[in-house]
């Protein structure tokens, strides 16, 4: 099969012209269970199975694909709340992180800051909101002297009265509450921030209040983000790039636009084309995905998506697909789209 040339360990590069913030190398999480498989192996479930990207500084990446993809898992092993099972991290020029003992790592989670997907769960009842903001300040021996007036600030930056530092988590709604949220990872002045699922849990009318206020501060504070989420929409408003996975792992990764208007690999058009959209008549043939998404503790030969791919062919069973980019900055692991953008450039 004719393949475009490519190193297929390299890492999937961001577009970027203000340089590189983090990059994550083949990065893996398998996670063990019981039992063990036809040649007597321990079972393991692969959560994230070998996963490289780059996020550039001041830039929005997508982290897209259905529940159990392994999105979050990512996310985790990016802020080590869990431990790799290989790879290696990078933060600017650093060397990997993961080789740095975990009691080393306080000046790295100041630089990395996460918000998490419930901001009911996620707030300590019993502690004000000054004390949950203004907590991180005291960890990280920030703000000396003039705490109060921080955090103060940290809640008016996020568009909450500074008042509020007197109220308890259950005074305040869902998106006041993710909005303290935002202000607890904006308090010790963050590169990036892990945004894990940060609105499916708010009210339609409030998860654009969210958006619109995670725009404002990427612009006035120059931040990055990891946004995580399953919805494409969303993820197609905020991310400059976007990376699609399935089964742990990467299957599309390029610049928002072009994946949204050119989707190659046909797990991204069948999420594409589940969006729903205001004219039910457009769009022409689709797509349908069928079946569930196979078990990662045990999952299919050859290309993961293989068993519910409208386009398979039986090479598809056999033959593991690489991520290799097609077009500058755009990246898919499947053969046959691969192969069709080869021959569309040979034919030029
Ligand atoms: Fe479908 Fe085959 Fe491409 Fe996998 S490699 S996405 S099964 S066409």
């Amino acid at each position: 099969m004719n393949t475009i040339a490519t190193d297929a360990t390299e890492t999937a590069q961001p577009a970027q012209a203000d340089g590189v913030l983090l990059r994550a190398e083949h990065l893996k999480k398998f996670f063990p269970v019981k039992g063990h498989d036809e040649a007597g192996n321990p079972l393991v479930l692969k959560a994230v199975d070998d996963v490289s990207f780059e996020i550039g500084r001041g830039e929005t990446l997508g982290l897209v694909g259905e529940s159990g993809c392994g999105k979050t898992t990512t996310g985790r092993l990016l802020l080590r709340l869990i431990e790799p099972t290989a790879g290696n991290l990078h933060l600017g020029d650093s060397p990997d992180l993961y080789k740095i003992p975990q009691r080393q790592w306080l000046p790295y989670r100041r630089r990395v800051q996460m918000i998490f997907q419930d901001p009911y769960s996620s707030l300590n009842p019993r502690m004000s909101i000054g004390s949950i903001v203004g907590e991180a300040l005291v960890i990280h021996g920030l703000a000396k002297g003039r705490r109060a007036e921080r955090v103060a600030e940290l809640l008016e930056d996020c568009g909450l009265p500074a008042d509020t530092a007197n109220r308890y988590p259950h005074e305040l709604s869902g998106g006041q509450r993710q909005r303290v949220g935002v202000a607890r990872a904006l308090a010790v002045e963050p590169e990036l921030i892990i945004a894990d699922e940060p609105v499916s849990a708010l009210d339609v009318s409030i998860q654009a209040q969210i958006i619109n206020l995670l725009e404002d501060l990427r612009a006035r504070h120059g931040l990055a983000y990891l946004f995580i989420a399953h919805d494409l929409s969303v993820v197609g408003h905020i991310s400059h790039r976007v990376a699609v996975m399935y089964l742990g792992k990467i299957v599309e990764l390029g610049p928002t636009r072009e994946v949204f208007t050119n989707p190659l690999h046909p797990y991204t058009e069948a999420l594409l084309q589940a969006v729903p959209k205001m004219d039910p008549r457009g769009g022409g043939k689709k797509i349908m995905l069928e079946g569930d998404v196979p078990s990662p503790i045990n999952p299919p030969s050859g290309c993961p998506f293989h068993p519910r791919c409208p386009k398979a062919t039986p090479e598809c069973s056999t033959y593991v697909p690489q991520l290799q980019e097609v077009e500058p900055g755009h990246w898919v692991s499947c053969c046959l789209c691969v192969q069709r953008e080869v021959e569309k450039r040979n034919s030029k």
